[in-house]
């Protein structure tokens, strides 16, 4: 995937961390590299040289031997920053809708945020403010170094810095501060947190909302077409846990929502002196740290066996398609090294089609084009789909061999 390449796209500049970020321990371990993948995975352009335009950035995955916490130690936020200005470009905003609206209504009632005021770290367009704004919250304040209110929403109840949360932002009153998809992209860890910290401090009731994805699935079921450029910093409960209570915070709850995909927590400022977490948490680290030198290994043999199963589809002359045509197939295809062997993605989102992948520059089509690609296989990237996508295929009379990612290396 990379030939034909210029040098820019690559990275050049070995950024390597390796001291953790969330607890400065200094033994980290890597475990899982990707020599160039898109600083996007989540984006999608309108042409394919655009697509193939986004710079790449090199994913190191190593783990904490001390606290367990993984991270991306070739992580560079500026080219992080490039990614997200293509992110901030696309109009949708993932993770909005339904589920957005009734994390909004639980978390408004439980802490009794009618009438009370909300700061969100990360804050985007600021949906998720006008959410609770609709929901009886009074005053919203969005922090977001890239944000721009999305037109013909202007509120005088809403407030937003295009700013980082950083010290000077600290005066920011409010009764919650609430933080969705937006820890995973920051590197230093332990100063975000640490301000966070400070910030619930101001007041003992101030409560803290964070929503984050889970890394324990991903790392459990060797996912590793769930690795992106712009997530740099993974957390599973018990990471996340300790690094909450490295910052001085009291964790009142912790869930995991979203089919087991995201982990959402709520916090206070730390009322006792914190226990030994350190010492409490030793076996639960160990336990992690197996399991990230597990994904390790399972992702290389895993990898190998794409890459041998597409060379065997491609012999047979007939196209490969993918069934999706988003960031997850990006992060699949950027792991591969004969990812050039796919023909095309299909994806059942309107807004999608006639548009391309970062990186690839793989079109993404309407499922019913299939009818005219006649591809040999169609590698299915969500086996829960695997009944309803194959039915949707007789129906169109594709006749193609429809297969999971389990199935390639099988
Ligand atoms: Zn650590």
């Amino acid at each position: 995937m990379a030939d034909g390449r210029t040098p820019m796209h690559t990275a050049s500049v070995d950024m390597t961390t390796t001291s953790c970020p969330a607890c400065h321990g200094e033994r980290t371990t890597p475990f899982h590299s990707i020599a160039a993948t898109p600083v996007t995975c989540t984006s999608i352009f309108d042409s394919v040289a655009e697509a193939r335009a986004v710079p790449m950035g090199r994913v190191e995955l190593a783990v904490c031997e001390s606290c367990g916490f993984v991270f991306n130690r070739s992580f560079d936020a500026a080219r992080a920053e490039l990614g997200a200005r293509y992110e901030s470009s696309q109009a949708a905003s993932a993770h909005f809708g339904q589920f957005a609206r009734g994390l909004a209504a639980q978390w408004i009632e439980r802490h009794r945020l009618q009438g009370k005021s909300v700061l969100e770290i990360g804050c985007g367009h600021g949906d998720f403010l006008h959410l609770m704004l609709g929901q009886g919250v009074a005053q919203v304040i969005g922090v977001d170094p890239l944000a721009t209110e999305a037109p013909g929403q202007a509120d005088p109840r809403l407030h937003i810095h295009a700013a980082a949360f950083d010290d000077d932002l600290l005066d920011l009153r409010a009764d919650a501060l609430v933080c969705r998809h937006t820890l995973e992209h920051i590197g230093p860890v332990h100063g975000f947190l640490g301000r966070v910290g400070q910030w619930a401090a101001r007041d003992p009731q101030r409560v803290v909302l964070f929503e984050l994805p889970d890394a324990h699935r991903v790392l459990a079921e060797g996912a590793f077409w769930d690795v992106y450029y712009e997530h740099c910093s993974y957390f599973t409960t018990d990471t996340l846990r300790s690094a909450f209570e490295r910052a001085g915070l009291e964790v009142l709850r912790q869930e995991l929502a979203y089919g087991g995909q995201y982990l959402l927590i709520e916090a206070r400022a730390a009322r006792a002196a914190p226990v030994d977490a350190a010492a409490q948490s030793a076996p639960r680290v160990r336990g992690l740290v197996e399991l990230c030198h597990r994904f390790g290994g399972e992702v290389q043999r895993a990898v190998s066996c794409c890459d041998e199963s597409l060379v065997r589809m491609a012999a047979m002359g007939r196209p490969i398609a993918v069934w999706q045509g988003a960031a997850k197939t990006v992060g699949f295809l950027a792991a591969l090294k004969q990812a050039d062997l796919v023909h095309c993605a299909v994806d059942l989102s309107e807004q999608r089609h006639g548009r391309f992948l970062p990186g690839t520059g793989l079109a993404v089509h309407a499922p019913e084009q299939l009818k005219a690609i006649r591809p040999g296989h169609v590698i299915l990237m969500n086996p829960v789909y695997v009944d309803e996508v194959r039915a949707r295929l007789v129906d169109m009379g594709v006749d193609t061999e429809l297969c999971t990612i389990a199935d390639l290396c099988g």
